[in-house]
């Protein structure tokens, strides 16, 4: 029996686009184009302060990552969970309710 792509140029497996290595023994990672980290590049600078807001209420402000080059919705659902408080995202900015630069600082430091 033949088959139905014989001949054609859909007959060859499956090539990736990048390499144009067969599927299989593609190494390419699995989307080559530029990703938004979710977990900060440490060559960035990062900015902390701490800031009073209405009825006495502290909260930290980081600022330095761009929102274009890291995933910062995810970045700022990690950093809620590290310091176990909420948080929102503005932009390029987030901030942590709370002064947290203690453990923001260790957190960078320690690298991802
Ligand atoms: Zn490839």
């Amino acid at each position: 029996m033949s088959r139905l792509f014989a001949g054609t140029q859909w007959d060859r497996e499956p090539h990736c686009p990048q390499c144009d290595q067969p599927e299989a023994k593609c190494q390419c990672p699995p989307d080559a184009g530029p990703q938004p980290l979710a977990v900060p590049n440490r060559a960035q600078k990062l900015k902390l302060r701490v800031e009073k807001r209405k009825q006495g209420k502290v909260v930290t402000v980081i600022t330095g990552l761009s929102a274009t080059k890291n995933n910062l919705p995810e970045v700022l659902k990690q950093l809620k969970n590290l310091c176990g408080s909420g948080g929102n995202l503005d932009g390029d900015t987030i901030e942590l309710q709370g002064d947290h630069t203690t453990k923001l600082e260790a957190w960078w430091k320690k690298g991802p």
